[in-house]
């Protein structure tokens, strides 16, 4: 197996720039190519040819490659299948904003936190990602869109508070100012509520974005959509977020996905606009995407916005996410399995 150049730090860089025989300050002139866009080492032109010889034989700098794409014609919105190393796949959704291009890329294979309504985890975890697999998401996108990526969302497949170390490093090293120069304000990750998880989160990059999945709020109903309930109930869960809000000063994201019947109801509102009032908050109101493998329905677009009104008029800012990509079905894993699935045929 070649040796992963795109995940080290400069550090590490450094030290294998020793190990083969070459001056230190070679790492970190490595470090600036990765991270600067270069697609092959034929570009990393102020390395010595030997050593550019040898880094081509023993090593790698690209961690995936993207082996199907959707546009949306409408909004630019586009969506990629990632094959990794061994042949696995994640999927990415490129989308842009009036305030730049963002990113929602995936932090495992699979997902083992079995939220019932949620076709990423429908097979279990597969695998953690590395730093590189999620790094790779970043500049492959960027190489296939020609644009440049100013925020990540990582809120495709997977928990990444699942996968908490190579979630730190990615973070780190996107951020590296001899780098990708990302600010942590511009990545925000998001839980299904892992608690530690959120803690360490709050201590480590206090100044990114976090975004929970609520989905419901009562400790059965939710329990019943997302298991991770059980091991971390309502009220620990929302003060763990509070904690959060206190010590970082930013603003959490509620995700909420409307599933019709379930979690949209009167009194659905009543005990989001009881539990949530007060709190350094920001719901985001999503219709449910159908998912071919369960039995649930979104909600529909107009009751949707009757919810974020009745949230606003009593105090919980609230948006309805803008649908973006609804012609390229959205709902993060499909695109996978569809395309295993025809594989299979
Ligand atoms: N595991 C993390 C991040 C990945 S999921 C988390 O749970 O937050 C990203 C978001 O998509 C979560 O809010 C998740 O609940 C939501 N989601 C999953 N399946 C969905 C679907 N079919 N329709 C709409 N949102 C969905």
């Amino acid at each position: 197996m070649k040796i992963n150049l795109q995940e080290m730090t400069i550090e590490e860089l450094k030290a294998f720039a020793a190990e083969k025989g070459e001056k230190p300050f070679r790492g970190k002139q490595l470090f600036k190519w990765i991270h600067g866009g270069a697609a092959d080492f034929d570009e990393m032109t102020d390395l010595p040819a030997g050593f550019r010889k040898l880094l081509k034989e023993e090593t790698t700098i690209r961690s995936a490659e993207i082996i199907r794409s959707q546009k949306d014609s409408r909004d630019g919105t586009e969506k990629f299948l990632y094959r990794l190393g061994d042949g696995e796949t994640v999927e990415g959704v490129f989308m842009k904003y009036r305030y730049g291009n963002s990113l929602c890329l995936s932090s495992q294979v699979g997902c083992r936190m079995g939220c019932t309504f949620c076709a990423s985890t429908i097979d279990g975890l597969v695998r953690n990602l590395t730093a590189a697999e999620m790094l790779a998401q970043v500049y492959e996108a960027e190489r296939k869109t020609g644009e440049k990526i100013g925020h990540i969302v990582v809120m495709g497949m997977g928990e990444p508070f699942d996968n908490y170390e190579n979630l730190n490093r990615f973070l780190r090293l996107l951020h590296s100012p001899e780098g990708r120069k990302m600010s942590y304000r511009n990545m925000t990750v998001s839980t299904s509520g892992i608690l530690p998880g959120i803690r360490r989160f709050g201590e480590d990059f206090p100044a990114a974005g976090l975004a929970v999945s609520l989905h419901r709020l009562t400790d059965e109903g939710r329990s019943e959509i997302m298991p991770v309930n059980r091991s971390y109930p309502l009220d620990e869960l929302l003060d763990a977020c509070r904690e959060y809000t206190e010590k970082t000063g930013r603003r959490i994201t509620f995700e909420y996905a409307l599933i019709r019947g379930v979690n949209d109801r009167d009194e659905d509102v009543e005990l989001m606009k009881r539990r949530l009032r007060g709190m350094l908050c920001h719901v985001n109101l999503i219709p449910l995407n159908n998912v071919e493998e369960n039995s649930f329905t979104g909600s529909s677009r107009a009751r949707a916005g009757e919810i974020g009104e009745k949230l606003i008029r009593s105090g919980i800012p609230a948006t309805v996410r803008r649908e973006l990509g609804s012609e390229i079905d959205g709902a993060c894993g499909q695109l996978r399995r569809r395309t295993a699935a025809e594989n299979m045929e």
